[in-house]
């Protein structure tokens, strides 16, 4: 089968090459634009051996993909997890390109990973882990080349040990070369928060387009990590009635919305969102198809397929993790009159701080909070009317409209830099 024309969407590979497709359709760009887009310009596998602590030795596998190069360096996280496999790491990798590109940020896409199960590891192996992955891919990354972030599994202090490997073998401090680090160590106020928040916005704005006010509306939470967990925090302050949340042991359920607040304090004691006080146990896969305004994916990638999404019963969408919806869904989903804000768009909050953290750190001038939170809700909203108003005007869903914006501006880099040689 060849996976360039391939009609299959079962993978997430094969999902972002048929959007990929879809907007060079829209857009009457030739094949020779798509071939281009479709595979990542470079790709980087490598070996990581990990000395445990019991002393034996194991060899784990890590990948760093650069999808585009075109118009600045290559963004995006380090993923740690067992899923993590090449072709993943190729389709995190081109929707970063489209992220960047969409929200006006100045980088290409990447994406990286090592394939394991962070809770089993001491933090003293993980620590060893990626600092032997960074020594692997150190002349790939850089500042002005390919700069990593912190993606499932993965935090801030991930971030420092990737710093000081860098660092430490180029000589000198090189705070630009990742972003999502520690307050303490070049981090940006807001970044931590910023991928919540830009759901958070883009919810709000997703609940105005459908008409409910935000004090009538519920909402449900796929995945109660750093993502899923800010989310509702933001919009049980902004009046929403968070009835279901989950997380990977289970999900809870209470129909007058959960306290968020006493719930944070239960997973901070107990690790996990199940046996919360005030509320009830409910199927984990039973919450994607709950009766709520605002549902938010905000765990992993293709949860929302042909099998559950034609009994989808929210009004809206907003996706939280990166592809959780395949191609398949999507289009049962606008059938059903269900609006779904895209990943590559309402997820995008992450990167855009990464960004403001990577200006901080080339300026050596660190902004205020409330500085970096103004400056985040502009764009993300801004970005919003403008991919509404199109979707609007082209008659086409969110998704296909935020693509083929991307890919335009894409395409119009590579036209204006021209073909080497
Ligand atoms: N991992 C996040 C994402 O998928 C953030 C990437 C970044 O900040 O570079 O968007």
């Amino acid at each position: 089968m060849n996976p360039l024309t391939s009609s299959d969407t079962s993978t997430p590979l094969a999902s972002a090459r048929h959007q990929l497709r879809e907007a060079i359709d829209h857009l009457g760009y030739d094949e020779g634009t798509y071939s281009i887009l479709a595979n990542a310009r470079r790709e980087l596998t490598v070996s990581v051996p990990l000395r445990r602590d019991d002393g034996s030795i194991e060899t784990l596998t890590g990948y760093r993909v650069q999808h585009n190069l075109s118009r600045g360096p290559a963004k995006g996280g380090i993923r740690y997890s067992p899923m993590v496999e090449l072709d993943e790491v190729r389709a995190l990798a081109m929707w970063m390109t489209w992220k960047c590109a969409l929200l006006r940020v100045p980088y290409g896409g990447a994406k990286g990973g090592i394939a394991l199960d962070p809770r089993q590891y001491s933090v003293g192996e993980l620590e060893r882990i990626t600092r032997r992955y960074t020594s692997e891919i150190a002349h790939f990354i850089g500042p002005d080349r390919d700069i990593p972030a912190p993606d499932v599994g993965t935090d801030e202090m991930t971030m420092a040990w990737m710093m000081d490997t860098f660092s430490v073998n180029a000589g000198h401090t090189v705070l630009g070369v990742v972003t999502g680090k520690p307050l303490g160590l070049g981090g940006s106020r807001g970044r931590a928060s910023a991928t919540s928040h830009g759901i958070g916005h883009v919810s709000l704005a997703a609940l105005d387009h459908v008409g409910v006010a935000r004090t009538g509306a519920t909402g449900a939470v796929q995945g109660f990590g750093k993502v899923g967990r800010g989310a509702a925090v933001f919009l049980a302050d902004a009046g929403v009635r968070v009835v279901a949340v989950s997380d990977q042991y289970g999900a809870i359920f209470n129909s007058n919305g959960l306290n968020i607040a006493a719930l944070e304090q239960h997973v901070d004691r107990e690790g996990t969102v199940v046996g919360f006080g005030e509320s009830d146990p409910m199927d984990a896969d039973a919450l994607l198809l709950l009766d709520v305004t605002v549902l938010v994916p905000a765990a992993v990638e293709g949860v929302l397929t042909k099998a559950n999404a034609g009994d989808v019963r929210a009004r809206a969408i907003v996706e939280g993790a990166n592809g959780p919806t395949t191609p398949e869904a999507d289009k049962l989903l606008a059938d059903n009159g269900v609006l779904v804000v895209p990943d590559i768009f309402a997820n995008a909050g992450g990167v855009i701080v990464s960004y403001f953290e990577w200006i901080q750190s080339s300026q050596s001038y660190w902004w205020s909070e409330a500085d970096v939170e103004e400056k985040l809700k502009e764009r993300m909203l801004h970005t919003w009317e403008q991919l509404r108003d199109r979707a609007e005007a082209d008659g086409r869903t969110l998704r296909a409209t935020a693509t083929a914006i991307a890919v335009e501006r894409v395409a119009d880099a590579h036209r204006l830099r021209g073909l080497y040689p």
